[in-house]
């Protein structure tokens, strides 16, 4: 049996093919569950029966469950907590950003990579609980499939895909990359409209550097300074500041794309002016935005979120040397976005974890 998520569209065909039915039917196939979101036999009205018995003979549709729903008060924000067969769940979230004229409204998934992270980060719900597995390529796939039946209430789909969720995506590049591929190629979703955020994982940048992937680098900086970083993001240890700053530059010349950097922003920490200083002179000559993410104070450790007026002091000390700076548009803090939270409600403990 092969779950049909972990083929793409031109796989699918193919096998379909191979094993003796018209391409058409492939198509037709396809058309359903991507187009239609549509993942039950019984309902795709215009395949015949000897078809739907090998389809229910050799694939089948689903590996998640839904065990949770949580939404803000209008619904623009819903976070779900999935469980994978071998009884691990995971976290997605999904927000909507509304245009006026609709004309650009953005339907944005938070997806996760890993069950759990091995990176660690301590104010990190998913660090903090541990590393238990990479997810295949069908379970990441999967996740949008289940948020586009969500969407159908909102006449809407997944048009922006954040890997923002629980894991570290580059320490599961294969699939991550795959599924990736799946989303551009088969969801037809522009390349500029999925993002990668990683601690820092060089290698990773830099097969994402050399195979001309374009996809949007978004790097969690977090720290200007080897000690800070060290402690914020573990894996600095080994890969300091130094190695990934010459990474940045070398994707960026083969790339020639802006590069995001993410830089949580935490009371007494790692917003002061000298922070900002230290920030615009480490990222000189690059091309690129920083992202300030307000933390989401995860209960059971000391960090803090700054004041409003200490974020905005930050913002303006790293825009006046040069920097381009916003805050991001927090959704999800009324359900506790960070990804991790209610895993860990669930599991019973108080932790919490990632952003959005
Ligand atoms: N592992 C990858 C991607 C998942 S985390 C990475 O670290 O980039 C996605 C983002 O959420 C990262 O920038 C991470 O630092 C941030 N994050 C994690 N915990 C958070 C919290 N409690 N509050 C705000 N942002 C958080
Ligand atoms: Fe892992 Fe990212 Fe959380 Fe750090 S912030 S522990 S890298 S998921």
């Amino acid at each position: 049996m092969i779950n049909i998520y972990t083929l793409n569209k031109y796989e699918l065909i193919t096998k379909i093919k191979d094993d003796g039915y018209p391409k058409y039917r492939g198509e037709q196939l396809y058309d359903w569950l991507i187009n239609k979101n549509i993942k039950n036999l019984e309902e795709m009205s215009n395949l015949p029966k000897d078809f739907k018995k090998y389809l229910s003979e050799n694939y089948f549709f689903s590996k998640l469950k839904v065990l949770d729903k949580i939404s803000n008060s209008d619904n623009s924000t819903i976070k779900i907590l999935l469980e994978l067969q071998d009884g691990n769940t995971i976290e997605m979230v999904i927000m909507r950003y509304t245009d006026k004229d609709h004309s650009k409204n953005r339907n944005t998934l938070c997806i996760s990579s890993q069950v759990g992270c091995s990176v660690g980060c301590p104010f990190c719900a998913t660090g903090k609980a541990g590393f238990i597995r990479n997810l295949e390529c069908e379970e990441i796939v999967e996740q949008i499939q289940i948020a586009n039946e969500y969407l159908k209430n909102f006449d809407a789909k997944v048009n922006n895909v954040v890997f923002m969720g629980m894991g570290e995506p580059l320490l599961n590049r294969n699939n991550v990359l795959k599924a990736a591929e799946i989303f551009n190629k088969d969801y037809n979703i522009s390349s500029r409209r999925i993002t990668i955020s990683t601690s820092g994982i060089i290698e990773g940048i830099k097969f994402l550097a050399d195979n001309d992937l374009k996809y949007v680098l978004a790097i969690s900086l977090h720290g200007s300074r080897n000690d800070l970083r060290d402690f914020l993001v573990p894996i600095n240890k080994a890969k300091n500041l130094e190695k990934l700053i010459e990474i940045v530059k070398y994707y960026q010349i083969k790339t020639r794309k802006r590069i995001t950097f993410e830089y949580i922003m935490i009371d007494k920490l790692n917003i002061s002016k000298r922070d900002a200083l230290e920030l615009s002179e480490l990222l000189k000559g690059i091309d690129c935005h920083i992202n300030g993410i307000p933390i989401n104070t995860v209960p059971g450790t000391d960090f803090i979120r700054p004041s409003r007026n200490k974020i905005y002091n930050f913002k303006n000390w790293c825009q006046e040397s040069g920097l381009s700076f916003s805050i991001r548009e927090e959704k999800g803090v009324e359900i506790d976005g960070a990804c991790g939270q209610l895993r860990n409600k669930k599991r019973g403990s108080n932790e919490s974890s990632c952003s959005m």
